[in-house]
């Protein structure tokens, strides 16, 4: 095997599609370097070596040793430089490269090959003993950090009192006396902390580097990033040495990270933040205020400080033609790092950059509108997920706001909560159903739970680019950075802010769009699907083949849903229908009638209430397909509470203890498996003559108003065997029949049934003789095919997806082998017995673009699913059309 890949001088041995080998960073360093940018020389290790070396009990291959002194001879070459050399020596930077950018791996080192002796000869090469020492400085502290484990705070206690003593402030103002005499410190602080002298041989150096970051694969951090987002830990991380080059070199040099279009936005402008006289971590650990890139930037911002343009008019120039270039044969947003060493451009990397799923959208809408990439290829784009986002409510306009600070608008979205200082306090109010915006000075990788838990985040310091910046959009959650002015005492859990003094738990409100920190709740508004949400879903429509439909039985999520795109209603549950108004009251007495008269005049109460929802519904839904589920739950649901009994008792007139001993007759020790479902309208046809009747004399009556056909579909749940659903549909029919006779209007109808018991899939073809339609009930089904009851399986399920017994949490994204495999057979079996059988799916799963993919996959006619999930599904559904 080949260990080593070189790269630089307009040639690399590798390309952007060897990702896999050499880890997104090594691959677009490679690729550039192919492209002809100017990128400083070096080599990736492969990930081919990390895995090596943890099967190998730590050891790497035999001919790494020399294929790396060979490559780092060929850098030497090119730079005109060597490693260790007295005279002219080569130093270099060791980067973490993963295929996935991964936060939780090792930190770059800098600077690396400096010692007491080259450090003189670069102080010698560069005519400039600070920069020398200004550097020697920086790698002592990030190598004893980074690779030998020395907290950094030693080392900046040692460098606040030597400035205090000098009556210093910035790190600017140093000179190379005062880093000299720092340095000495330095080496005494790590001669100390690890009773071993600073290592001096550059060798040693940098085979420390390489073993740490091979090291960091499997540190903690690592560990559980990967965890959160389904990384394998096979998939090894890459080692990228490359040849340093200077932003710390004086006025004229420069270090700065750059955007192609706006992240937060999708705006197409060069967005970015830089730093004179810096070196790469300067700008994102917010030591000094990084400036605009751009010169219409910085106005907008106001910054006195000068704009990258304005500074260093001809990097800038570089820097504008080389985003170009980027962007055109990437085809997508760019993530840039650079440095600029004494006005000379260099690229330090490329990525295709987060965004948000606003920019996503514009992003993917406005390349396509370039001609970059094609309509499909923009549906492809967008994260069906993140639209989630853009789902979420902001802060609505005319709300007053009790502003008491600003920071910088770092991801969109509004969210209130209570503020917590620490991502354990989080990760608590998470559990215990409360939501909390998390409050930090900064984040941090071992933050990334508290994130998540959190409504949003908060931070004091930091730029756009800080951790918790780009944390948060990545997981689609507002933030704002940099809120400079609030002061944060973890110790005494308050944050101080002007006059105002907030303790956690109080609540506070960030506004993402405009990095508002608010005091107290604001009224929140409901976001527009205008604009390039709806073009991204033409789009996508044009692609996809699937239906979407909804789950919906009130006016206003059926309205909802429509206006998301619902092409229909895939499950309306009636018996949320019996709870509204005083219906309750007669679904009572019609459970506690003795016998089916009894029962048949309670129901013929409801009759107008439901007869009255279905019109609605068909009027909303008109020309597209409705599903009405028969009456499903257990009855005893439908029950007052034992505390309720006397109450209800003295309104309605019937005996207490008549009501009890009916509740005691319905109690079930397992209701999700009792007398439920099919088994009601079998036991008791009225019910389902009563809801039947209801839909057909809505749909002669609504078919009269809209004059579009309403085609109700009626559905039968937890069939498990023809039987059953031929003896319901037989009162269907006669109900159907009888409407027809009454009101001489015959409405088209179908009758079908749920497919949720794993005996009903086995029996598919077999109940296929009587069903016109299936909906695959994946809820239930997942339930009673893991035998796992979901509102019980909070206790054990994280362990199980944790110890990847399961894949991901079934009752979130379908269990593709064991309940797929159902639903795979009952559609085949199904369908080899009535050709033109519509399949659907109506459970949760109908709104997880896994699950829709899955569902595309089968065959499937149409997903159902809530109706904030709609344009999700829509988008999943595209994506699996693709
Ligand atoms: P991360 O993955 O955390 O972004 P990088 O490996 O990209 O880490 O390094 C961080 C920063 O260090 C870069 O953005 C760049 O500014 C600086 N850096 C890395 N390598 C070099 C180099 N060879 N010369 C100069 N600066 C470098
Ligand atoms: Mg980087
Ligand atoms: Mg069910």
């Amino acid at each position: 095997a080949k260990w080593v890949y070189t790269f630089g001088d307009g040639r690399a041995e590798g390309q952007s599609s060897m990702r896999n080998l050499l880890g997104g960073k090594g691959a677009n360093l490679a690729e550039m370097s192919n492209l002809g940018l100017p990128v400083p020389p070096g080599f990736t290790i492969t990930t081919e070596v990390c895995t090596y070396y943890y099967d190998h009990g730590n050891q790497y291959p035999p001919e790494l040793e020399g294929e790396v002194a060979a490559a780092l001879e060929a850098v030497g070459t090119l730079t005109g430089r060597r490693f260790g050399d007295a005279t002219l020596p080569l130093l270099v930077s060791v980067r973490s490269g993963a295929r996935a950018s991964m936060p939780g791996m090792m930190d770059t080192v800098l600077n690396l090959g400096l010692n007491d002796a080259t450090v003189e000869a670069l102080a010698k090469d560069a005519g400039d003993p600070r920069f020398a020492y200004d550097s020697y400085r920086r790698f002592i502290t990030m190598y004893s950090n980074v690779v030998l484990g020395v907290e950094h705070h030693t080392f900046e206690e040692a460098l606040e009192h030597y400035k205090d003593s000098k009556g210093l402030t910035l790190d600017t103002e140093l000179s190379a006396d005062d880093w000299k005499h720092l340095i000495g410190q330095y080496k005494a602080i790590v001669k100390r902390e690890l009773g071993e002298d600073f290592p001096q041989d550059p060798q040693a150096q940098l085979w420390g580097a390489i073993g740490a970051v091979f090291g960091s694969w499997m540190n903690p951090r690592a560990n559980k990033y990967r965890e959160l987002h389904n990384i394998p830990a096979s998939w090894g991380t890459a080692v990228n040495v490359q040849a340093m080059v200077f932003g710390n070199m004086g006025e004229t040099s420069a270090t700065g990270v750059a955007f192609t279009r706006n992240p937060s936005t999708g705006e197409k402008a060069l967005y970015g933040e830089f730093l004179i006289n810096a070196q790469g971590e300067d700008v994102v650990a917010g030591i000094r205020t990084p400036q605009d890139i751009t010169e219409a930037a910085r106005i907008e911002s106001g910054s006195d400080k000068p704009s990258m343009e304005r500074a260093m008019p001809e990097a800038y120039g570089e820097l504008v033609r080389i985003y170009g270039l980027l962007e055109q044969h990437y085809r997508d947003m760019q993530d840039m790092e650079f440095t600029v060493e004494k006005g000379k451009l260099w690229m330090l990397q490329t990525r295709n950059g987060k965004r948000t799923a606003k920019a996503a959208l514009r992003i993917a809408v406005e390349l396509a509108g370039e001609g970059l990439i094609t309509h499909r290829e923009a549906v492809g784009r967008v994260e069906p997920a993140s639209l989630d986002q853009l789902l979420h409510p902001t802060i609505d306009p005319k709300a007053e706001r009790k502003v008491i600070a600003t920071g910088l608008p770092a991801s969109p979205g509004a969210a209130s909560g209570e503020i917590v200082f620490n991502s354990e306090e989080a990760e608590a109010a998470r559990k215990a159903g409360r939501k909390v915006i998390l409050v930090r000075i900064e984040t941090s990788p071992e933050d990334i739970h508290g994130m998540h838990a959190a409504e949003g985040i908060l931070t004091t310091r930091g730029g756009m680019t800080s951790h918790a910046a780009v944390v948060a959009r990545g997981m689609g959650k507002p933030c704002v950075s940099g809120a400079g002015s609030i002061r944060v005492d973890y110790a005494a859990r308050t944050l101080t802010v002007g006059g105002v003094s907030l303790k956690a738990g109080e609540r506070i409100t960030i506004d993402g769009a405009n990095g508002q920190v608010i005091q107290g709740e604001v009224a929140m508004l409901e976001p527009e699907l205008s604009g390039d949400f709806a073009t991204l879903m033409v789009w996508a429509d044009e692609v996809r083949t699937m239906k979407v439909r909804t789950n919906a039985e009130t006016p206003k999520d059926a309205r909802a849903a429509r206006n998301y795109g619902a092409e229909g209603i895939g499950l309306c549950r009636t018996e949320h229908m019996f709870f509204e108004g005083n219906r309750i009251t007669a679904v009572r007495e019609m459970i506690l009638a003795d016998d089916a008269e009894g029962r048949r005049a309670a129901l013929a109460k409801l009759l107008p209430y439901q007869r009255q929802d279905f019109v609605e519904l068909f009027t909303i839904m008109s020309g597209l397909p409705v599903t009405i589920r028969l009456l499903d739950p257990p009855l005893h649901e439908f029950l007052p509470k034992p505390e309720e009994v006397e109450a209800f008792a003295a309104e309605t007139g019937l005996p207490a203890d008549k009501l009890r001993s009916r509740m005691n007759e319905l109690h079930e020790s397992n209701p999700m498996l009792g007398f439920r479902g099919c088994r009601l309208a079998i036991l008791y046809p009225e019910i389902a003559e009563m809801q039947a009747r209801a839909i057909f004399e809505a749909a002669v009556e609504a078919g009269k108003t809209t004059g579009a056909p309403i085609i109700p579909e009626v559905m039968v749940p937890l069939v498990f065997t023809r039987a059953e659903l031929d003896l319901v549909k037989a009162r269907i029919d006669a109900m159907a029949a009888a409407v027809a006779e009454e009101t001489g209007t015959r409405v088209e109808y179908q009758v079908g049934t749920m497919i949720e018991l794993p005996r009903a899939a086995l029996k598919a073809a077999d109940i296929a003789g009587s069903a016109e339609f299936f909906s695959f009930g994946t809820n239930d089904l997942t339930q009673t095919t893991l035998g796992i009851s979901r509102d019980d399986a909070g206790t054990f399920l994280g362990t199980y997806t944790k110890k990847g017994i399961l894949p991901a949490d079934p009752f979130v994204s379908i269990d593709q082998e064991g309940v797929g495999e159902l639903v795979k057979l009952a559609a085949e079996r199904g369908r080899g017995v009535r050709a033109g059988l519509k399949l659907g799916i109506c459970g949760e799963h109908g709104g997880d673009p896994d699950s829709v993919a899955f569902c595309q996959e089968v065959g499937l006619d149409y997903v159902s699913c809530s109706p904030f999930r709609v344009p999700i599904a829509r988008l999943a559904a595209a994506q699996a059309a693709l």
